[in-house]
């Protein structure tokens, strides 16, 4: 564990150092848990944005885009529930002073059970070797049971304190346990109060007319409010989608872990309208549909899994996330939702208004059910970036930081090498440059040796690499060098549009998806 941290720490700096995420306001010491995206990190940001909208929108015919605003009505809050409900038991130690969520507290506590569990059985598994039965083991080694024991109590009183939202017993429960504060070590503890994490300002020039507008914590409700306009305007027809990619807001507790919890971070959501019944036939579609839209871009299968929620919101009937596995374990970097007809008629309730759809089939009006597609853009990306980062050993006992970006997401797909900057490979350079501009996203850089050069480009995940040297300028061939197989060819300057139009066009991990 202690080792895939280090490497979490160094893909943090190595976001840094080559241009992908800076800390936000860093001259002024930052600022807590916002961040901003560099020159590359820009590209590469855009480039998974680019992925999931054209998935969404070009390849289903029944699927439409919005961009709605960040300030929305304060009435929409109320009615989605965000206003009363949107909220994180917290606690605070007073001996470090720190913050806590007390729900994370008591997860940590079982994952340390569940760990004792685990590591018992990998220690039972090296002594027996061949002969090891795992599922014996767990039912009847007496310490792996006296933990499970542990763990099931633990997590069936902490799942009902969340479910009557009793904060009294999740303080009892943090007591009970004697989980100690990981900075401190004490267990002097506050009691355990509901904090809103919503962000509030205020709206307006004078005193009379102010109101009090809360930046969006998600982007769902600007499609659930648009939905009678997008039906109306754009003639659609159930089951259809209305898709979006903007910013939110949460005022987070604890805000850790780099761009995996931000207090300001973008969503890709997508609501998808269907007649009441049909709902869970479509959750199962957008479970399977979601899961090989990650898959397509093959970060491997196996970072994968879903995890259904046992526990659902009151108005949800099924609800699971896909997580992947980040160097801290899995994580949910996906929501996926059926969310019954609880938003459009909670806004027909609060807005006075008839939300409903005439379904010229069934000749009959009905509120549509929605499932909810919810995927985090900063979580998507530092995905992207852990399992794509390597330090290669190389022979010769040399060795280089590679990110192996999925190359249609890579932020420059080729990078353009003139061996010296004289004799006419400048210009040369340029020329090609100035021919693939139009359709990829190059770069020019002169100095340097051509291995430092190399180096540089593979830190930032370039595909691939064109050098320009004496021969070029006689019969128009460069070398191509490719970044994870380090191999170079030499190639016909005439043949680079389709070479990497071939290797690095999005089209060919959207088509995996038809
Ligand atoms: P968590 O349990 O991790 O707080 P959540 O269940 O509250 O997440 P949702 O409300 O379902 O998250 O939001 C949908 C998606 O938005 C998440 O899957 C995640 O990718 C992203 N997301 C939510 N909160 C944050 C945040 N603070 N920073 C970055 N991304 C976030």
């Amino acid at each position: 564990m202690a080792k895939q941290e280090d490497v979490f720490k160094k893909i943090v700096s190595h976001a840094k150092e080559y241009g992908f995420v800076f800390p936000s306001s860093e001259i002024y010491d930052g600022l807590g848990a916002v961040y901003d995206y560099a020159q590359n990190g820009v590209e590469l940001k855009n480039n998974i944005k680019r992925y999931w909208w054209e998935a969404m929108t070009l390849l289903h015919e029944n699927i439409v885009g919005i961009d709605s605003a960040i300030f929305m009505h304060p009435t929409i809050w109320k009615a989605s529930g965000h206003v009363d409900a949107f909220n994180d038991p917290l606690i605070d130690n007073r001996d470090s002073k720190k913050r806590y969520r007390a729900d994370v507290l008591i997860e940590d506590e079982i994952a340390k059970i569940e760990d004792k569990i685990n590591k018992e059985c990998e220690k039972a598994a090296k002594r027996f070797g061949d002969k090891f039965d795992e599922a014996m083991f767990r039912q009847t080694n007496p310490r792996v049971l006296e933990n499970q024991h542990k763990r099931d109590e633990l997590h069936a009183r902490y799942e009902k304190a969340m479910n009557d939202n009793d904060l009294a017993e999740l303080k009892q429960i943090i007591v009970d346990y004697g989980i100690v504060d990981p900075v401190s070590g004490t267990k002097n503890w506050t009691d355990v109060r509901q904090f809103n994490l919503m962000f509030k300002t205020q709206m307006g020039s004078s005193a009379d007319s102010t109101m009090d507008v809360y930046l969006r914590p998600e982007t769902a409700q600007g499609i659930f409010v648009n939905f009678l306009n997008v039906q109306k305007t754009g003639r659609m027809r159930i089951p259809f989608g209305i898709a979006q990619i903007g910013k939110a807001f949460r005022n987070e507790i604890v805000a850790r872990q780099f761009i995996f919890r931000m207090r300001e971070f973008e969503q890709m959501e997508m609501q998808f309208f269907v007649r009441p019944g049909e709902e869970l036939k479509w959750f199962d579609y957008w479970r399977e549909q979601r899961l090989r839209w990650h898959k397509a871009l093959g970060l491997g299968d196996d970072k994968y899994r879903f995890h259904d929620h046992e526990k659902l919101a009151h108005y949800a009937n099924a609800a699971t996330d896909i997580e992947f596995r980040m160097p801290f374990g899995f994580k949910e970097v996906e929501g996926i939702h059926s969310r019954t007809d609880f938003d459009l008629s909670q806004h027909a309730k609060f807005s006075g208004k008839k939300i409903q759809y005439f379904d010229a089939e069934l000749n009959e009006s009905y509120t549509p059910y929605v499932i909810e597609t919810s995927i985090g853009v900063d979580r998507m990306f530092l995905s992207v970036m852990c399992s794509s980062y390597e330090e290669q050993q190389l022979d010769g006992g040399d060795t280089r930081v590679v990110l192996h970006l999925p190359k249609a997401l890579a932020p420059i797909k080729c990078a353009i090498l003139p061996l010296v900057r004289k004799d006419g490979m400048p210009e040369k350079a340029h020329e090609i440059m100035n021919m693939l501009k139009f359709d990829f996203a190059c770069h020019y850089e002169d100095k340097d040796t051509v291995g430092k050069r190399y180096r540089r480009q593979d830190a930032i995940g370039t595909p691939y690499c064109v050098t320009v040297d004496g021969q070029t300028l006689e019969d128009n061939t460069v070398t191509l060098r490719d970044r994870d197989t380090m191999q170079q060819q030499r190639v016909a300057i005439a043949d680079l549009p389709a070479i990497l139009a071939r290797e690095c066009s999005l089209n060919n991990v959207l088509r995996k998806l038809m």
